[in-house]
């Protein structure tokens, strides 16, 4: 490949165990952080995960906090800082998806504990250090390298209990950071490299799946696509994509992977005539017709397509295109309100879409 530009590379700080059953290492984990006194969180969904782990953890658990939900709200974070302190806590493990993770960034940024990060999703929130919480209603997103978790643990055996809806969806969440990240402004050739091939892990692994939920093989690529998509949604700025979809978020309270995996065609489809040697890897993949192509595998994987199932309507599409265009993110295409309206408008009715 040539390198044309100038580039910074930020370097990753994580340490990082993948494999299947590399859960069982989580107490050496702790003990390496310097932990003797770990708070497990998790959701209420997950408090058997959560038991399991303090049982795994022996004399190095300190409690579990099971009522972690999504969008951080401070609330939630207030009362699991009221459980740390009251247990003594020295460390805390959170085990989950995006919104758990989102917990233990939330106490290890305001009490300086080190954090293991055991994800069970493909959202990737572990490898980042971008915290959003929420507070009477409003969403405020934050950098800060303390966020980042100091180590995370991938164990595939862990996403064998996804479920198929959640799977597809948050797999196509984990491609839309690798999409935007192959045109990302501060991109470099080995956020790129990763990019390219989370999106070939994530093509590769998703069908297997969707045969059999079981299928080992089939989780380990995704998982493995999923972290690659992680590092470079924390190492690249996100464009028109994760704009839109942070606006259906945060205003219109639509579902985080569902909102991700029903945009991912059109914006980069919208983009993809800008940024079209960047994004040769996804196309060598999935078409010249990149929203199109993308927009027949989420199809064939059974993804979500339509926008109105999750209560967005025509009427909300004026409001939307207006918040996105305030506080833009950096994007190869520019945009305006007309675009957002179109693209906006194919992604309600679950159009396929055009290419640019
Ligand atoms: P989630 O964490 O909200 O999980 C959704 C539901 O699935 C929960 O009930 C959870 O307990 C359950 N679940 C998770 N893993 C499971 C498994 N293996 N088996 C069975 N059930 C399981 O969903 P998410 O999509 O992972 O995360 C979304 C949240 O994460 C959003 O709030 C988003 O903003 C945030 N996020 C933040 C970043 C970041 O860098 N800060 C990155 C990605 C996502």
């Amino acid at each position: 490949m040539t390198i044309n530009d100038d580039f910074v590379f930020k370097g990753i700080p994580t340490r990082v165990l993948f494999g299947a059953g590399t859960l069982a290492r989580a107490r050496d984990e702790v003990e390496k952080l310097g932990g003797k006194a770990a708070l497990v969180l998790s959701t209420e969904h997950q408090s058997a995960e959560a038991e399991r782990m303090v049982d795994d953890l022996g004399a190095l658990a300190a409690g579990r906090f099971c009522e972690a939900a999504m969008h951080t709200p401070t609330d939630v974070t207030e009362k699991a800082l009221g459980v740390a302190t009251s247990v003594g806590a020295d460390c805390v493990v959170s085990i989950g998806g995006g919104s758990t993770i989102g917990l233990g960034k939330a106490i290890a940024i305001r009490t300086g504990m080190p954090h293991l990060a055991i994800p069970t999703t493909y959202a990737g929130s572990e490898m980042t250090d971008i915290l959003g919480e929420t507070k009477d209603g409003r969403k405020t997103t934050r950098r800060d390298p303390a966020i980042r978790p100091n180590t995370v643990i991938y164990d595939v055996s862990l996403t064998l209990s996804l479920p198929k809806a959640l799977t597809v969806t948050s797999a196509l969440n984990a491609a839309a950071h690798a999409v935007e990240a192959l045109y990302a402004p501060d991109g470099n050739p080995i956020v790129s490299q990763m990019a390219a091939s989370a999106l070939e892990a994530l093509n590769r692994g998703l069908p297997l799946i969707m045969k059999d939920g079981a299928d080992l093989e089939g989780r380990r690529q995704t998982f493995y696509g999923a972290w690659l998509s992680a590092i470079v949604l924390g190492q690249a700025a996100m464009g028109l994509h994760h704009k839109l979809c942070h606006v259906l978020g945060g205003s219109f309270n639509l579902p985080h992977s569902e909102t991700h995996a029903i945009l991912l065609p059109h914006t980069a489809g919208f983009n993809a005539g800008a940024a079209r040697a960047a994004l040769a890897p996804a196309t060598d993949l999935f078409g010249d017709d990149l929203g199109g192509g993308l927009w027949d595998f989420a199809q064939s994987v059974g993804a979500p397509l339509r926008l109105a199932d999750y209560g967005f309507t025509e009427a909300d599409i004026p409001r939307a295109a207006e918040i996105a265009g305030t506080d833009r993110y950096d994007n190869p295409r520019d945009f305006d309100a007309a675009d957002m309206t179109r693209i906006l408008t194919a992604a309600l009715n679950g159009d396929r879409p055009e290419t640019f």
